[in-house]
């Protein structure tokens, strides 16, 4: 997708601090961290949210979740974590491209507001 600021991330023409790398999935630091640690863990191929999510790619969510899993350890998120997923206008999604937020480092609060 060419206007799509974390597809320029995946490629490199958008500079990112880089955390974690594999074949389909990347994870960097959000820019504007709203808790200790707040990273972004994307696919590295273009969906724009998880309503545009196939049933092929079930499985690549899985694989995120579980690269979720490890960044809280490697992390040191030992009190516990938050991941978040944005979805749509209402959501407070503001770039289409999936991206699952790990939020800790702090107690998080609820209702998120
Ligand atoms: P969302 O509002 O759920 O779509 O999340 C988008 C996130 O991307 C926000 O938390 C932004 O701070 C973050 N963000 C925007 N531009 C960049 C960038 N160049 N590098 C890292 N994070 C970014
Ligand atoms: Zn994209």
């Amino acid at each position: 997708m060419p206007d799509c600021l974390f597809c320029k991330i995946v490629s490199g023409e958008v500079p990112s601090r880089k955390i974690y790398e594999d074949g389909d999935v990347l994870a960097f630091y959000d820019v504007t961290p709203q808790a200790p640690v707040h990273a972004l863990v994307i696919p590295k191929k273009h969906i724009g949210d998880l309503n545009m999510l196939t049933d092929d790619e079930a499985g690549l969510v899985g694989h995120i979740f579980l690269v979720v899993r490890r960044l809280a350890k490697e992390l040191n998120l030992t009190e516990g974590y938050r991941v978040v997923h944005n979805c749509g206008v209402h959501g407070g999604q503001t770039v289409a491209h999936l991206h699952f937020h790990l939020l800790g480092g702090r107690e998080m609060l609820w209702p998120p507001g």
